[in-house]
């Protein structure tokens, strides 16, 4: 797994489909039906949703 924004290999998986960039501090889960949902990481802590702002094309997987 690598970041799939940043191409770090620096990722950790945080739950059963969550991970975390080490480098760009983004973190993702992947859904049910294969998607990737986007979360950046504030620095109070709480997450912002990527997809919510971005739209959920804004990355695509290549
Ligand atoms: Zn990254």
């Amino acid at each position: 797994m690598v970041c799939p924004y940043c191409s770090s290999k620096e990722v950790g998986k945080i739950g059963v489909a969550q991970y975390y960039c080490w480098n760009c501090f983004l973190e993702w889960e992947i859904d049910e039906n294969g998607k990737c949902i986007f979360y950046q990481v504030e620095e109070d802590g709480s997450l912002s949703c990527l997809n919510d702002i971005f739209g959920d094309d804004w990355f695509k997987e290549a």
